[in-house]
């Protein structure tokens, strides 16, 4: 580094202009990432995004400028310290530019810029930070919801599943996405509905997902899924576990966003018993999580000779914004299998349990999941067509 320059009276004013070959660029160049540290910039500087040629995009740019009547300059840093690491923010041409004009240097304060300089910095730290035990990999589904197309972005999904889960996804964007579209299934809600939506699962889950599972290409999956209930619970019976699984749900209050909330309520729940019917052999759940469902709901056939357990919330009524967090998630987890094992060491004989599922989408793919662990009944799946409780989907 050069010396700095000294005024006539041996005060120095001015810091050396930094070279490319200063320890201190190549410092500064690591900890940014290669990025734009600027506020919601991030942009990547080693090529141009238009023409994608190699470019020379960053500016190694000075928070208290190198002289005294630069921006911020009259900062009482003392001018030895200005080309130090401290005092260096990476950015592009554009924010750099930006931050210099004379009109903004009041709201690009140096505080300001230290602020964006540290956020940045701890961000690019934390995210190389994640090795490839962090990866997961994506699986989309959705469909129509009122006639609307739902789709999920890739930017909702990389901040869901940093956020709530710390990973990072594979596959995003890439020709690999692993896709269920139920955007072209029929209209109408009936048996070809059914079908169809299963057969979507089976083809993707047979010619995307079991493979790479058996060839350990996926250690880790990620579901954001939005569909009719019952193909949420197969989606979960197909995936089967024998990978870890982490479900999100886009979240209807607050931001909207897809990230599982760590400082939310956490809901437990429990099964009651809420008939006992005359044969032992029949067997229903009502699961009441996202809403109340009522005996009186049910087809008469199920509410007249079946025995009908209940699984709800214990600490708040049920409602469709109650499961925010993993943990939540996971109490429902524990008390629905332990009354899938209460029911098989009851019932022995019981071939189907019948299901009437009021439920987020997460919590579907658990129930799905749950019924690969021992040999169980079969689930029969019922979801509420045009205000009653139909017949849907049968697995195991
Ligand atoms: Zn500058
Ligand atoms: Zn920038």
């Amino acid at each position: 580094m050069r010396k700095p320059t000294k005024n006539k009276s041996g005060h120095i004013e001015e810091a050396p202009k930094l070279k490319s070959t200063d320890p201190v660029v190549l410092e500064l160049w690591v900890k940014s990432g290669g990025r734009c540290a600027f506020h919601g910039c991030n942009r990547y500087l080693l090529q141009d995004e238009l023409t994608t040629n190699k470019a020379k995009l960053a500016n190694i740019a000075h928070i208290v400028a190198r002289r005294i009547n630069g921006p911020r300059g009259k900062d009482p840093l003392p001018i030895e310290k200005r080309n130090e690491i401290d005092n260096l923010i990476l950015l592009c041409t554009k924010c750099h530019t930006l931050i210099d004009k004379k009109e903004f240097q009041d709201i690009y304060s140096k505080e300001i810029l230290l602020k964006y300089k540290k956020e940045h910095e701890n961000r690019i730290r934390y995210i190389t930070g994640l090795d490839s035990d962090s990866e997961t990999v994506i699986i989309r589904m959705f469909n129509n919801i009122r006639g609307d197309s739902v789709t999920i972005s890739n930017e909702e999904i990389r901040i869901a599943v940093l956020k709530g889960s710390e990973r990072y996804p594979r596959y995003l964007g890439g020709e690999n996405n692993i896709e269920i579209n139920l955007t072209g299934l029929p209209q109408k809600i009936s048996k070809t509905y059914w079908d169809a939506g299963k057969g979507k699962i089976d083809e993707i889950v047979g010619r995307l997902i079991n493979p790479a599972i058996d060839k350990k290409e996926i250690k880790h999956l990620s579901v954001f899924a939005i569909s009719r209930i019952p193909l949420l619970i197969y989606l979960g019976y197909k995936i089967g576990d024998k990978v870890p699984i982490d479900n999100y749900q886009k979240h209807r209050d607050g931001d909207e966003g897809w990230a599982w909330r760590d400082d939310s309520q956490t809901v437990t729940f429990k099964s009651s018993t809420i008939q006992q019917g005359s044969d032992n052999l029949k067997i229903a759940i009502i699961l009441s999580v996202s809403g109340k469902i009522s005996i009186d709901q049910l087809p008469s056939e199920i509410t007249c000779a079946f025995t009908i357990a209940e699984i709800s919330p214990e600490n708040a009524p049920p409602n469709r914004n109650l499961l925010k967090n993993k943990c939540t998630l996971q109490s429902f987890r524990d008390v629905y299998e332990g009354l899938l094992r209460q029911i098989e060491k009851d019932y022995k004989k019981v071939k189907n349990i019948h299901i009437f599922p009021a439920i987020p989408a997460p919590v579907a793919i658990v129930c799905g999941r749950e019924l690969l662990k021992e040999v169980s009944p079969s689930l029969l799946i019922y979801d509420r067509i045009d205000d009653e409780y139909k017949f849907t989907i049968g697995m195991n």
